[in-house]
């Protein structure tokens, strides 16, 4: 079964160990979580007795080269400025955060329209680390903490499917709704992640690409640390991408800069946007439009229900 440190796969984790069965339970570390949810995983087994969950993590350390390589090689014949093309070459040595990694070998951040963060980062590493290795011992059954009041669309998943893996995806908790998620932590006497008492909605990626206003200005008054990080990220992705520009949202034009059309605001900008709510009423469209839910998969990787 996933983990994600959120409440209903914790639940899910809890329902397994009821089962009595032997489980695994796996956790993709995305390098973009916050320090609560990683203590919370790694120490779910010692608070309930049931097996240690194992840890997954992409490694783009190929793409990395190969995309080396293209640069070095076609950038020039595109006209970009030899210090650029060295600059963004030395910078595409694996940092060794799967997130990081990856948004420098895509030279961009991923954004709801181009949500390649969920495969490359959760459904991948756990496919081929995990379910791959285990389907050439027999069948397998992967139990997936998704409900169906989190959203329209998992509403319309099935409860059971077959998974391209080959594997079989079970939702056991698809109809409870959310007391009862807080139920089977009560009923357990697990503590859920400590990051619900601060506040968060939801835990995952901190922040996450489809995070609405008002999540980033929770992120930003709690965790302004994660905000740091994200600043510090801008800079590095900005530096290998072919246009020199790279944020975090895709938000639509910064109003201050209306004479330079494709000039996206940093993270800095929207978080005090967040704090304000003054001017900048593109910014207002592009966060209502965000799903406020974390990952898509269908393997219900991270859980939904932002605020
Ligand atoms: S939680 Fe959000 S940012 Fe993280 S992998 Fe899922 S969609 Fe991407």
């Amino acid at each position: 079964m996933s983990v994600s440190g959120g409440k209903d796969s914790t639940a899910v984790y809890l329902l397994a160990l009821e089962s009595g069965r032997p489980f695994r339970a796996v956790f993709a570390d995305t390098g973009n979580e916050h320090e609560a949810t990683l203590e919370y995983v790694a120490r779910l087994h010692a608070r309930t007795g049931g097996p240690k969950v194992e840890t997954v993590r992409a490694d783009f350390t190929r793409q990395l080269a190969q995309h080396r390589a293209y640069l070095l090689r076609e950038w020039p014949k595109q006209g970009i400025p030899d210090a650029i093309v060295q600059r963004a070459a030395e910078l595409h040595e694996p940092i060794g955060n799967p997130f990081l990694d990856l948004c420098i070998s895509r030279g961009r951040f991923p954004s709801r329209m181009a949500q390649f963060c969920t495969e490359e980062l959760k459904e991948i590493p756990i496919t081929t680390q995990v379910v791959g290795p285990m389907r050439q011992a027999g069948p397998v059954l992967q139990w997936i903490g998704v409900r169906a009041d989190e959203s329209r669309n998992r509403a319309l998943q099935p409860r059971y499917h077959r998974h391209e893996s080959g594997s079989t995806i079970w939702r056991p908790i698809f109809r409870w709704n959310i007391d009862a998620v807080w139920a089977q932590h009560r009923k357990h006497r697990l503590r859920p992640n400590p990051l619900y008492a601060q506040g968060m909605s939801r835990v995952g990626c901190m922040p996450c690409v489809n995070c609405r206003k008002s999540e980033l200005r929770g992120i930003a008054q709690r965790f302004p640390d994660h905000i740091d990080r994200i600043d510090a990220w801008e800079a590095i992705v900005t530096a290998v991408s072919k246009r020199q520009s790279a944020t975090f949202f895709p938000a639509v034009t910064d109003p201050t800069h209306a004479d330079r059309p494709t000039t996206y605001p940093r993270i800095r900008t929207l978080v005090e946007w967040s704090h304000t709510s003054r001017g900048g009423r593109q910014f207002a469209l592009f966060f209502d439009q965000q799903s406020g839910s974390g990952c898509s998969s269908e393997l219900g990787l991270c859980e939904g229900g932002a605020a």
